[in-house]
């Protein structure tokens, strides 16, 4: 039993009774036709076979009392013959579009249950029992400091929805859409070519398969609107620059009760003046003077989150050299930090006193390892 074939048969009108008609009435008059045009009584009789069908099948929905009211109210809401608006469908606020008929995009509003249950035969249930909503991507973008912490954010999201004028239907408030004349309100047309029937949206009414005369001026009469709403999510800390964020369930929403999308937001991270990052660890240059590399100090670092802590610098430390701080990185999903990694860097004065510069050629005139003896050994001389 097909949507079209509620729309278009009149089952009251094969059995001949009236709407009103009891279950007894149904019965009695299905029996009498019945036994009248039974394929045993009339053997060859194609009208005969044709009728019996047809008698069958309208007290196959008429005896079968939900049956029977759905049917009743396809015929109610489309009219017989044909696809009509349901008094009053355009203006007072019930989403009517024929994407909800045939599982297209729609708002699953008041008429979805008919819908799935008259529809569902040639398309199955399944495809009007709720669709998940698209995933929505977004950016933003985060300083260092509240990247590596974690920060909620406003996010800024645009969708597309029903307009709120019409509500989807695209026609003027207070006005109707109509069924498309070209395709019947199917959306589509066929082609042929080469001996091949092409089914392609109906150039008349673009695939929609309603026709809108007034167009609602909010939406151009296109149905649709595009909203942007604004949302405030967590971002967690230790997001890195270009990870992408999967946030559940505040994509577009689901069709027909199905599940709202995920959002994806795309994260940038700002640099920062003197902390880097290296996965969970933070990284700093530290800047000694040669004595400090030499002798061994102990020097006060910042961190990025909390008090500064003492790093000390063993005696003989090399340029380049890094030191290791645990705990003071960037917080990880679990609650534990990564390290700080402090890597050091023996300055050169570029200017000096001549006090400072006898003093240091007093001490290379005390040097007496050859740094880069493996070199001076290749080059000769
Ligand atoms: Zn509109
Ligand atoms: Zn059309």
């Amino acid at each position: 039993m097909s949507a079209r074939d509620y729309v278009e048969k009149d089952y009251y009108a094969s059995l001949g009774v009236p709407k009103t008609a009891t279950q007894a009435e149904i019965k009695k008059a299905y029996r009498k036709l019945a036994r009248q045009h039974h394929p045993d009584a009339n053997k060859g009789d194609a009208a005969s076979e044709e009728k019996f069908k047809e008698i069958s099948e309208a007290y196959d929905v008429l005896s079968d009392e939900t049956k029977r009211k759905e049917y009743d109210e396809a015929r109610t809401l489309f009219g017989s013959g044909g696809f009509r608006m349901p008094r009053g469908g355009a203006g007072n606020g019930t989403p009517f579009d024929l994407g909800d008929l045939f599982g297209g995009a729609g708002g699953g509003g008041g008429f979805g249950d008919i819908f799935t249950t008259i529809f569902g035969g040639g398309r199955g249930r399944g495809a009007q029992a709720g669709r998940r909503g698209a995933d929505a991507e977004t950016e933003v973008t985060l300083s260092f400091d509240d990247a590596a912490r974690g920060v909620t954010v406003p996010l800024q999201l645009a969708s597309t929805g029903p307009c709120p004028s019409c509500h989807g239907s695209g026609a003027k408030p207070g006005t109707s859409t109509r069924v498309c004349p070209r395709c019947e309100g199917t959306g589509s047309s066929s082609r042929n070519a080469g001996g091949f029937a092409f089914a392609e949206p109906c150039r008349e009414c673009r695939g929609r398969g309603l026709l809108v005369d007034d167009p609602c001026p909010t939406c151009s009469g296109v149905g649709q609107t595009v909203t942007t709403r604004t949302i405030r999510t967590r971002i967690p800390a230790g997001v890195r620059d270009s990870q992408r964020i999967r946030i559940p369930g505040k994509g577009q929403p689901g069709l027909n009760g199905g599940p709202a999308g995920d959002l994806i937001v795309h994260v940038h991270v700002q640099p920062h003046g003197v902390f880097g990052r290296k996965g969970d660890n933070l990284t700093l240059t530290l800047p000694v003077t040669f004595p400090e590399a030499a002798l061994g100090a102990t020097v006060r670092v910042p961190t990025l989150e909390g008090p500064a802590v003492s790093v000390k610098i063993p005696a003989g430390t090399t340029s380049g050299r890094t030191l290791r701080v645990r705990g003071k990185g960037v917080t990880r999903r679990d609650g534990t930090r990564g390290d700080l990694l402090v890597t050091v860097e023996v300055a050169v004065p570029t200017t000096l006193t001549d006090e400072a510069k006898a003093a240091l050629a007093s001490y290379a005139e005390m040097q007496t390892d050859d740094p880069r003896e493996h070199l001076t050994r290749m080059a000769g001389t």
